[in-house]
C-alpha cells in the first residue's frame, strides 16, 4: 500500500525552518529534560528536522551521523517505512484502546507473544508473560510494585528492599531514580526514596585496587551484593536490580565474572532479579536480550528504546516463570498499569519493526560481522595520544580521555575536556555522547562497515581536534 498521498520525501527535504524564531519559541516555552534551560536559551537550541538512515539534519541543513541512535533507541536508523505504515493502518483501524476491565488488543497479544518467543530460555527460567507501559522509567516503577506484590502474595510482605548501582540508571521517574545511582538526581529529589539502596558500580578504571585482575575485582564488586543482603537483612531484601551494561553511566563493560557470581548471590538469597535491558536488548549486544551472553537467569527484564526503535513510546517489562506463576495464581488484583500500557499502534509498531529485524538479519550481522568490525576499529584507538581506554560490545562503545595515558592520570573534572570533545564532534557533523571524560557511542545497528569506518575517521578527527585544544589550553 502507497503512503504517498500524506507523505512525500521530497517536500519534507525542502521545508525551510526558520531557526531563530523556533529556538525564541523554544526557550520560551519548552522545558527541556536534562538541561540547564537559562544556558539553553543563551545558545539556542539545535533544531533537529529529520532523519534518514544513520543520518539527521538540523534546520541549517547540516547532515550529522548519529552515533547514539537518539538516545540508544533508534536502531533500524531513521525513515523506515515500514514502521510508518504499520502506525498508520493501525491508527486507522484502531488507534487506541484500554488494556483494562477484561478487554485486550490484537497488536498488544501478538506482541506479547513475540517477546516471550524471542527471550531465551536459561535453567529453569523462561519468559511467558509482558507487563506494557511507555518507557523505561515507567517499566522500572512496575518492577517496584510487582516484586513487591509477589513476596506479598507469597506470605512475605516485609521483604521490600531493592538493591541497586551506584552510577546505574533506571529512568528518571522517582521510583526511577531511586533505583538508579545518580547523584545529581537523588540530591534534586530527596531520593532515592525508602526501602532502596545501593551498592558499587563494576567499574574497573575507578574501583579497582592497585594490582587487582580484572577477573578478581569483577567478584569482589559482585560480593558487595551479598554484604549488603546480609547487613539489611536476608529476609527483607526483595530484589537486585542492575544493567548488563552501564548505558547512562558510561557504557561500563563489567568484567566477564561480575554477573555469574551475582546470579550465585541472588540464588544462594532466593531474592529476585532484574535485568533493565532497556539499553541492551534487541541486538545492541549481538543478541535479543543481553542476559545469556552475560551469565546470568533475571527473573524479570526491563525493555524499551529498541522494541520499536523509538518511532513509538513502548516499554515493559518480560515477566519469568517464577514470578507469573505466583502473580496468577496466589496474586489477587494488581492494582497496577497505566492509560497507554499495551498501546495498539505502538504494539503494531514494534511488530513491525522486530519483524524488519529479524528479516534483515540485523542482531546476526551485529554479533557476527559489524560488532567484531566495530571492536577491532575502536581498538585502533587507544594508539592516540588521549585515549587511555576503549572497549566495545555489540554496537556500543566507550573510549576514556586521559591527561597522561602512561601514568594513568585524569584530566581535572573542572576543565570538563569530554564537553570539549563533544564540541568538536558537533562541530564536525557527529553525535557522540560525553559522561565526565568518557566518550561513548551507541550508532544505529543498521551500521554498515563503511559506515563504521566513516564514523572512525570523524572520531580520530575530533580526539585530534580536542587534544590541539588541550596542548593550546595547556590541560596537557
Ligand atoms: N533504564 C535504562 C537502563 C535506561 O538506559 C533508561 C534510559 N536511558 C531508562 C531505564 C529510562 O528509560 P526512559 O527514558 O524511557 O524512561
Amino acid at each position: 500500500m502507497s503512503l504517498t498521498p500524506i507523505f512525500n520525501p521530497a517536500v519534507v527535504q525542502q521545508r525551510q525552518v526558520d531557526t531563530r524564531s523556533i529556538q525564541a519559541l523554544d526557550s520560551a516555552h519548552y522545558l527541556h529534560p536534562f538541561t540547564d534551560s537559562q544556558a539553553l536559551a543563551q545558545r539556542g537550541a539545535r533544531v533537529i528536522t529529520r532523519g534518514e538512515g544513520v543520518y539527521i539534519w538540523d534546520s541549517e541543513g547540516k547532515k550529522i551521523l548519529d552515533a547514539m541512535s537518539g538516545l540508544w533507541c533508534v536502531n533500524i536508523g531513521y525513515g523506515r517505512q515500514e514502521l510508518a505504515q504499520a502506525a498508520y493502518l493501525q491508527m486507522m483501524e484502531l488507534p487506541y484502546y484500554n488494556s483494562f476491565f477484561n478487554t485486550t488488543n490484537v497488536p498488544a497479544v501478538k506482541l506479547a507473544t513475540k517477546l516471550c518467543a524471542l527471550a531465551p530460555k536459561v535453567g529453569d527460567r523462561e519468559f511467558t508473560h509482558v507487563f506494557f507501559s511507555s518507557s523505561g522509567s515507567e517499566s522500572n516503577d512496575t518492577n517496584i510494585r510487582m516484586v513487591r506484590h509477589y513476596w506479598s502474595s507469597l506470605g512475605q510482605p516485609q521483604r521490600k528492599v531493592i538493591i541497586g548501582r551506584k552510577n546505574g540508571y533506571h529512568g528518571s521517574t522517582i521510583g526511577g531514580a531511586s533505583l538508579g545511582g545518580m547523584q545529581g538526581m537523588h540530591e534534586q529529589g530527596d531520593l532515592p526514596i525508602p526501602g532502596i539502596v545501593h551498592i558499587d558500580q563494576p567499574y574497573y578504571l575507578e574501583n579497582a585496587l592497585l594490582g587487582e585482575t580484572e577477573h578478581d575485582f569483577g567478584v569482589r564488586m559482585a560480593r558487595q551484593l551479598e554484604a549488603k543482603i546480609v547487613e539489611v537483612g536476608a529476609d527483607k531484601v526483595a530484589a537486585f536490580i542492575g544493567e548488563p551494561i552501564q548505558g547512562a553511566g558510561g557504557v561500563i563493560i563489567p568484567p566477564a565474572s561480575y554477573w555469574p557470581e551475582i546470579q550465585r548471590i541472588v540464588d544462594q538469597y532466593g531474592i529476585l532479579l532484574i535485568s533493565d535491558e532497556v539499553i541492551c536488548a534487541f541486538g545492541r549486544l549481538g543478541a535479543w536480550f543481553a542476559y545469556e551472553q552475560m551469565g546470568y537467569k533475571p527473573d524479570l527484564v526491563t525493555f524499551a528504546k529498541g522494541v520499536t526503535s523509538g518511532y513509538m513510546p513502548l516499554g515493559g517489562v518480560m515477566v519469568g516463570n517464577r514470578v507469573s506463576k505466583v502473580l496468577i495464581e496466589r496474586g489477587g488484583e494488581f492494582n497496577h498499569g497505566y492509560t497507554y500500557s499495551g498501546h495498539p499502534a505502538a504494539c503494531q509498531v514494534a511488530l513491525a519493526n522486530l519483524e524488519w529485524m529479524e528479516r534483515e538479519r540485523i542482531v546476526e550481522r551485529v554479533r557476527d560481522d559489524t560488532g567484531p568490525y566495530l571492536a577491532e576499529r575502536f581498538a585502533q584507538l587507544l594508539q592516540h595520544p588521549l585515549v587511555g581506554d576503549a572497549r566495545t560490545c555489540g554496537m556500543t562503545a566507550g573510549l576514556v580521555l586521559m591527561k597522561d595515558k602512561t601514568a594513568r592520570q585524569m584530566f581535572p573534572p573542572e576543565l570538563a575536556v569530554g564537553m570539549a570533545c563533544r564540541a568538536h564532534c558537533f562541530g564536525n557533523g557527529l553525535i557522540m555522547r560525553a559522561v565526565g571524560d568518557r566518550m561513548i557511542i551507541a550508532p544505529p545497528l543498521v551500521m554498515t562497515r563503511a559506515d563504521i569506518d566513516e564514523m572512525m575517521t570523524l572520531i580520530v578527527r575530533c580526539l585530534d581536534l580536542t587534544l590541539a585544544q588541550a596542548q593550546a589550553e595547556g590541560w596537557c
